[in-house]
């Protein structure tokens, strides 16, 4: 069984909001308990976050997660004009590959057009995870225009529902088995004016919620893998 952490890394519920209280209390708290665990994670960056906090997106390269893309400072790639997206990802890129080997995506707001897929593997992009089953994603994992496509499964906020109700939702799930959620859901959002399924649960319970989860799967002797690691999956079954 395999089972993958994803976490978007951004401001603070865009776009909501523009401070940053998840970058500076709640990723470092995540990537605490990831180690205390022993279990590897990808984080999406916005470009514009690994520059504000370059110490962060080092330590993610040190500490052997996998550092993706998730565009430069959270724009939405289905509003833009294609040369406009195209030139965005490169920067992204660019920036982001300064920490380490970058290949692969995530659209903010998991919203991506099909017709940016080519300049995703022009850029040396390899795996993409910005479709959702949640969000009408049929079939397994595929590949499209060179990329290959890891669709997540459940919506972030599913992670913050109480222990006894969103287990049943964890064992209905099919492989790939790819949860998402942000940093800025590890700290105490409940007093902003943001939607309520972003702001309850938020701050400690939500790392208490993280933990069990990975008990749960470290109980069934699940395998966690990082985004880049289904090429070696693919390849293996193909
Ligand atoms: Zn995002």
């Amino acid at each position: 069984m395999l089972v993958s952490l994803t976490f978007d890394v951004e401001q603070d519920c865009p776009p909501y909001l523009n401070t940053t209280r998840g970058m500076e209390e709640g990723l470092p708290k995540i990537l605490d308990l990831l180690n205390e665990k022993n279990v590897k994670a990808t984080f999406f960056f916005t470009a514009e976050m690994a520059k504000k906090y370059p110490n962060l997106a080092k330590r993610i390269v040190d500490e052997g997660h996998e550092l993706g893309c998730h565009g430069f400072n959270h724009e939405r790639f289905d509003k833009l004009e294609k040369n406009k997206a195209e030139v965005i990802i490169k920067k992204s890129l660019d920036i982001l590959r300064e920490f380490g080997d970058v290949v692969s995506f995530r659209a903010p707001n998991l919203q991506f057009p099909r017709y940016l897929f080519s300049a995703l593997s022009k850029n040396g992009i390899l795996v993409d995870s910005s479709r959702a089953r949640y969000k009408g994603y049929k079939g397994g994992i595929k590949v499209l225009d060179g990329v290959l496509e890891i669709p997540v499964s459940v919506t972030s906020s599913i992670l913050r529902l109480p222990w006894p109700v969103q287990k049943f939702i964890h064992a209905r799930l099919r492989e790939p088995r790819v949860y998402f959620a942000h940093p800025w859901e590890f700290v105490p959002m409940q007093k902003e004016k943001i939607r309520f399924d972003c702001k309850f649960n938020t701050g400690d319970n939500a790392l208490i919620l993280l933990e069990r989860l990975i008990d749960y799967y470290k109980d069934q002797n699940a395998k966690f893998v990082m985004i880049r690691e289904y090429l070696d999956v693919y390849n293996k079954k193909t």
